[in-house]
């Protein structure tokens, strides 16, 4: 009994997240592209770096906004 109930409670844990909108689209997880601009020597320039995502502070998931679900979860 008590294997099924903690089987149910860690779906539900998962779907707490979800991907970060920001970040899911790159390659690197839980970071975004940014400019950095470094000394060259007699100029800066800019290069493009990776920075931890601010969304989702580089985990690369977000908690899901249960806000617009509330009233809808009669039943069960
Ligand atoms: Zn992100």
């Amino acid at each position: 009994m008590s294997k099924i109930g903690n089987y149910v409670v860690g779906l539900q844990e998962q779907e707490f997240f979800i991907e970060c909108p920001e970040c899911k689209d790159t390659d690197q997880h839980g970071k975004v592209t940014s400019e950095e601009f470094k000394w060259t020597g007699d100029m800066y320039e800019p290069f493009e770096t990776w920075v931890d995502c601010n969304n989702c502070n580089g985990l690369g998931e977000i908690e899901r906004d249960f806000d617009d679900d509330e009233g809808n979860s009669c039943g069960q």
